[in-house]
């Protein structure tokens, strides 16, 4: 399976069919991408690594996490690749049966739910290199099958010859294309649930010489970790609580399973109310965690006066990865006690001990808060025509008002439409700004928006490292006075008139100055710079325009 390249397209279709038959579902989450470029759809170059024995010697370079969240802040290492060689059988890199699949060859990191997924999760280039593939365009909100359109990915090709990939995108979120060259840690894209995928996850590639590659270090995994930086091993930890709250859908029934259950409220993290009320019938709680089987713990519901009104035991039960709960509860009773509302407690315990416990409010009626659905927040790429996005809220109690946050100059809201129009102030190729929606009783959710606008330069790009082409029309003279203590004036010699920006920043990368410095018509353009409050030292300076980037560089001293 590792050397699949030499591998028959019909005959690996026949063995997918017959894994999937003896292994379903988990075996649906092994994707064709790396076996069969031509599946690839809108993909922009062959996908397949070559075969390039000569450089097969060298292992890939350092890897950061390719996620710009680290493991257990919203999201967490799900899966790793199977070290088992042989078919019909898989272990991890520590051996056990828990954090693969058969045939899996990627590292999958999760989020815990869809919301995170729209708030945006950055996928970050693992190490420095070139793009050689890119495919965006696909629908990213699959939960289970049947799944939908292929999944938007990138490959990057690094200076050995090895490859990093990264699938599963956010539609229209993939920033890079084809050529550019990015650095370790610059976001190329966002986790999505695009192509063969039950939640939002990265599924991350390495390939060296068409040989697939492990990254991790462990006692089924010999060759060095390629991690720089280590992250738990999952199966080290008996019982990893990831999320878990109150809810009070009745009908959540065949919720509870691995990563492979269906239910859109729970991936979409299931409303929580906001009060509970004293008539309810039932109260729940679903819990998300990673666990091995056996491993048990309890939910212990305390009413107002810290008194226990109920408990229930559950055990982990299924050997894959992640999994989510639902623990039910009756809650008639209430409506005989004496003066039931004001703030329960609910209390996780494990060996006796409570381990996390959350509140809420019993009240005479259920509440919940106005929530943007089915999405919180979404990319678009901007290639210069106006784009329409209708908001969608419930819950909400009267009329709502939706209010830009964070919006650059040609965004606005139309009634209940965000208008993204054909020229915007956004400064960078990922854009973002939010829509927050407040009703009536004063509560509010956020949208969130990433705006993909190629023709701009990609965030935290350093100077000395990526060559962006000058454009004809943007010209940029030295600025005087250079060194200079307090101002300077920058020159622009413009042959088209164009809305311009500047950012300065330091040695690091860092802005320190952000400007807008409006439209400016054709010629020389100069303008002041005020420097004051920045420390002695070199720092560079870019002036954008929709078209072209020009660069500098400026010395201050004190
Ligand atoms: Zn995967």
């Amino acid at each position: 399976m590792r050397n699949s390249k030499n591998i028959s397209l019909v005959a690996l279709g026949v063995l997918a069919a017959t894994v999937l038959i003896a292994v379903a579902p988990d075996v649906l989450g092994l994707k064709a991408p790396n076996l069969d470029p031509t599946n690839q759809g809108g993909g922009t170059e062959a996908l397949i690594p070559e075969n390039e024995s000569s450089e097969a010697e060298a292992r890939v370079p350092g890897l950061i996490w390719p996620v710009g969240r680290a493991n257990h802040d919203d999201v967490f290492l799900q899966l790793g690749p199977d070290s088992d060689p042989a078919t019909g059988s898989w272990f991890d890199y520590e051996c056990s049966p828990q954090f693969t699949y058969d045939g899996h060859r990627g590292t999958d990191i999760m989020a815990y739910n869809f919301r995170l997924m729209d708030q945006g999760v950055p996928i970050l280039a693992a190490a420095d290199g070139t793009v050689s593939w890119t495919q965006t365009g696909y629908f990213d909100r699959n939960y289970w099958t049947p799944y939908i359109g292929l999944p938007n990915g990138i490959n990057i090709r690094h200076s050995d010859g090895s490859d990093s990939q990264y699938f599963h995108l956010r539609q229209h979120s993939v920033a890079v294309e084809v050529g550019d060259y990015v650095e370790a840690g610059q976001i190329i894209g966002y986790m999505g649930s695009s192509g063969s995928s039950p939640n939002p996850h990265l599924h991350f590639e390495l390939w060296q010489g068409g040989v697939s590659q492990n990254p991790n270090n462990g006692a089924c995994s010999p060759t060095p970790s390629l991690w720089l930086e280590p992250f738990d091993y999952p199966g080290h930890t008996d019982l990893t609580i990831l999320d878990w709250d109150l809810f009070l859908d009745t009908d959540l029934t065949g919720v509870e399973g691995n990563n492979f259950i269906g239910d859109k409220r729970l991936k979409n993290r299931a409303f929580r109310p906001l009060s509970v009320s004293r008539e309810a019938i039932q109260i729940g709680v679903w819990v998300q965690l990673q666990g091995l089987v056996g491993t048990a713990y309890t939910i212990r519901v305390l009413d107002n006066e810290g008194n226990e009104f109920a408990r229930s035991a559950k055990g982990v039960a299924f050997s894959r990865s992640v999994q989510w709960h639902a623990l039910y509860f009756d809650f008639s009773s209430v409506q005989a006690m004496e003066s039931p509302d004001g703030e329960w407690t609910l209390e996780l315990v494990r060996d006796s001990q409570p381990v996390e416990s959350k509140t809420f409010e019993v009240a005479t009626a259920s509440t919940f808060s106005v929530r943007f659905f089915p999405l919180a927040g979404r990319s678009f790429k901007h290639l210069g025509a106006e784009i329409r996005d209708t908001l969608r809220v419930i819950n909400a109690s009267g009329g709502v008002n939706f209010s830009l946050v964070d919006a650059p100059t040609g965004v606005t809201i139309e009634g209940n439409e965000v208008v993204i129009r054909s020229t915007t102030g956004f400064l960078n190729r990922n854009g973002h700004f939010k829509v927050s929606a407040s009703d009536q009783s004063g509560r509010a959710d956020t949208m969130y928006y990433h705006v993909v606008t190629p023709s701009l330069p990609l965030q935290g790009v350093a100077t000395s490292v990526t060559d962006i082409e000058l454009p004809h029309d943007l010209r940029l003279e030295q600025n005087y006075p250079n060194p200079f203590s307090s101002r300077t004036t920058i020159l622009v010699d413009l042959s088209r008139g164009a809305h311009l920006h500047l950012r300065v920043f330091d040695v690091t990368g860092k802005t320190v100055v952000e400007q807008d410095l409006g439209w400016r018509s054709p010629g020389e353009q100069s303008f002041n710079l005020e420097g004051g409050n920045l420390p002695s030292g070199t720092y560079f300076y870019e002036v954008r325009s929709l078209v072209g980037v020009v660069k500098g560089q400026m010395t201050v001293v004190r």
